[in-house]
């Protein structure tokens, strides 16, 4: 169980394994890139940073995003595996990823974080 001071919940991960990547997919959202984390992205697929720029960001606002895959009715985050449930560049994700499910948005939004999470449990 993972907790974080100032939540007023805690994290189950053994829920991942069940849940089908709910955080990667479904409503459309942003999963935005700082400059170090594209370039952490590009290395770990092996990619010049131009060529991936073009191939998996797209731009929101001044920032980049991960371009969304249409599946069904989701928008798959276009790294999430529907195979193997999982990233395909876990070890590169960005913060926006690692931090989930500690967000301050959610701080005041336990029970819709709960719709989005099956591992949120109260403390
Ligand atoms: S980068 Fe990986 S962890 Fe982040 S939303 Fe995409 S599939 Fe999920």
């Amino acid at each position: 169980m993972i907790k974080e001071d100032g939540y007023p919940y805690a994290f189950d991960p053994s829920a991942c394994t069940g849940c089908g990547g709910r955080c990667c997919t479904g409503e459309s959202g942003n999963i935005f890139v700082s400059p170090e984390e594209i370039l952490a992205l590009a290395a770990a697929l092996e990619m010049a940073e131009t060529e991936f720029r073009l191939t998996y960001l797209e731009k929101r606002g001044y920032k980049f995003s991960i371009k969304e895959r249409i599946v069904g009715m989701s928008h798959d985050c276009i790294f999430f595996d529907r195979e193997t449930n999982g990233c395909r560049v876990y070890t590169a994700r960005p913060s926006q990823c690692r931090t989930f499910p500690f967000w301050e948005y959610y701080k005041t939004r336990v029970d819709e974080l709960k719709r989005e999470c099956p591992g949120i449990v109260d403390v």
